[in-house]
């Protein structure tokens, strides 16, 4: 006999916020950090998936505005109980709030009927979000003391409404209508003829706190025409009452330097990650196209060498972020660690490389002002470090400019050059991104490396010069310093956006400062 308990999972209802994926609750990371399964629908972010385990099953059930259902709601509820019954950590992720109208009890009454343990996390409802995302506070104590949350759905042809648009219509200072997009004319005309003045403002707004967001502002009696005007369709909310003046003061949101812009982000996918939250921070939508894989040589016998006779170096030399880690995880996979290099000094490239050498307790001696392979040579050598007989270790890339090696070895120096790392094309999402590009969906793209370019032109993939220029001619172009810069003219193309100070954050700064008015 099988004595053991039945295997009981559970399901936890979370609320996954209205769009931005920072507006998720710390209870809802930590259950999707925990989740074995996460069962999610349109409405919520797909971007909060990267919480949950890499092994965690991912479900998506659809749901656009009622209308359009990957799984009826019927299914999705047995599809809950199943995955408990299995014994499953269920996160039932769902856009908003899941009890506002977001048959949240529907789901958990089939939990109680079949035994499964539930629990429910609260979310950031869109209505609020919208309301505050488009700079309109929901209540204001000059203004209104209520605040009413509706479902338009109801507005059309029910003879029983279950919602009472009469008394509503004066009885509520502000009026927040979900899902009433589709009946907006006969909404605005049930509140002015139930007595809420036609001049009374009202703001729609569409997928509030992302950034795509939209809104338009109108009064009750021109609403209707502004979004057919403005072509906004659902997911949006609609904000009645007097309060939506104060989006004039307000409006902050949509007012961020690249709101509404589009930026194409090449980087390595381990390092486009500052990049994108720099950019984002100032509005923008980030596509990430990592142009770029990183992994480690196949042949590392130079470097081995290397490692096992550091004395004989006097200097060891990195021209990237990328050549430090890798070079110390050769060195730890050795068995070695930052004692074995004592005996050289060190030079780097540049503020990022240097900070990347000082996670490992390591100061770098020399850090030129020129970014460049170029100006470290000459710094050295202006230093008198570079006479006859003195040595050097470079770390690298497998392919490389040879300028840094060739000046010192001019000098008189003798360096040896260790292939640490190599670049390879990342597979896939060239379609993609060529569809971007056709439609002219894409305001910026940024390179930090000319291995970068040439890598995005690839994927690109135009069929001659004036296909080139005919996809990116509307895109300005971000480069992170002169090498790369070089590297996108020598393709014939124009740099638009370059930053003094060769950083990730100038570089975010000066994309910032271009698109801003
Ligand atoms: N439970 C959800 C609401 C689901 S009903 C919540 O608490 O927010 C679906 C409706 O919510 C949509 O038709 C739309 O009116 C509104 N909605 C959801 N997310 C939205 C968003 N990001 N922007 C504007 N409206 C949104």
């Amino acid at each position: 006999m099988n004595n053991t308990l039945p295997k009981k999972g559970k399901v936890y209802l979370v609320g996954a916020g209205p769009g931005d994926p920072g507006l998720l609750t710390l209870r809802g990371k930590f259950l999707l950090e925990r989740a074995e399964a996460v069962v999610y629908d349109h409405l919520a972010n797909a971007k909060l998936l990267a919480h949950a385990p890499a092994e965690a099953e991912l479900i998506y059930v659809g749901k656009k505005g009622g209308i359009e259902h990957t799984l009826p709601q019927e299914q999705i509820n047995q599809l809950l109980v199943k995955l408990g019954a299995d014994g499953k950590r269920v996160v039932r992720l769902k856009g908003g709030d899941p009890f506002i109208f977001g048959r949240g009890a529907e789901e958990i009454e089939e939990l109680v009927k079949a035994g499964i343990p539930f629990e429910v996390v609260p979310g950031v409802t869109s209505a609020t979000a919208a309301a505050t995302y488009a700079g309109i506070p929901i209540t204001h104590r000059d203004y209104t003391a209520s605040v009413a949350f509706v479902t338009g759905h109801e507005a059309d042809g029910k003879e029983h409404s279950n919602v009472a648009w009469d008394k509503l219509a004066t009885g509520a200072g502000t009026i927040i209508v979900y899902m009433g997009i589709k009946n907006l004319p006969i909404i605005a005309k049930k509140l002015m003829d139930n007595g809420r003045a036609p001049d009374t403002p009202v703001a729609v707004v569409r997928w509030a706190s992302t950034p795509q967001q939209r809104s338009v502002v109108g009064t009750l009696a021109t609403i209707s025409e502004v979004v057919k005007q403005a072509k906004i369709a659902p997911p949006a909310l609609v904000i009645v009452g007097e309060v939506v003046k104060l989006r004039e003061m307000i409006d902050w949101y949509e007012h961020r330097p690249l709101f509404g812009k589009r930026i194409a982000v090449t980087r390595t996918r381990e390092q486009a990650s500052e990049l994108v939250a720099k950019l984002e921070e100032y509005g923008a939508e980030c596509l990430e196209y990592p142009t770029i894989h990183i992994e480690p040589v196949a042949d590392c016998s130079v470097m081995d060498a290397a490692l096992a006779d550091m004395a004989a170096y006097d200097w060891l030399l990195f021209t990237s972020l990328n050549a430090v880690t890798y070079f110390f995880k050769r060195l730890h996979e050795k068995g070695l660690d930052s004692r074995a290099l004592a005996p050289c000094k060190i030079g780097a490239v540049g503020k990022t490389t240097a900070d990347e050498i000082a996670k490992h307790s390591l100061r770098a001696d020399l850090i030129p002002e020129k970014f460049t392979g170029e100006g470290l040579a000459e710094a050295l050598i202006a230093a008198g470090e570079a006479k006859k007989g003195k040595r050097f270790l470079l770390p690298r890339a497998l392919k490389a400019m040879e300028t840094l090696p060739e000046l010192l070895e001019d000098a008189g120096g003798k360096v040896t050059v260790a292939p640490v790392y190599q670049n390879v094309p990342p597979q896939g999402r060239k379609d993609e991104l060529r569809n971007q590009l056709i439609a002219q969906e894409i305001d910026v793209v940024t390179f930090a490396s000319s291995s970068a370019v040439t890598n995005f032109l690839n994927m690109v993939d135009a069929q001659d010069e004036a296909e080139l220029h005919q996809l990116l001619d509307p895109v300005k172009i971000a480069v992170i310093g002169p090498v790369t810069a070089e590297t996108v003219r020598k393709h014939g193309l124009r740099v638009d956006i370059q930053p003094e100070q060769y950083t990730i954050a100038d570089l975010a700064e000066a994309v910032a400062a271009c698109c801003w008015g």
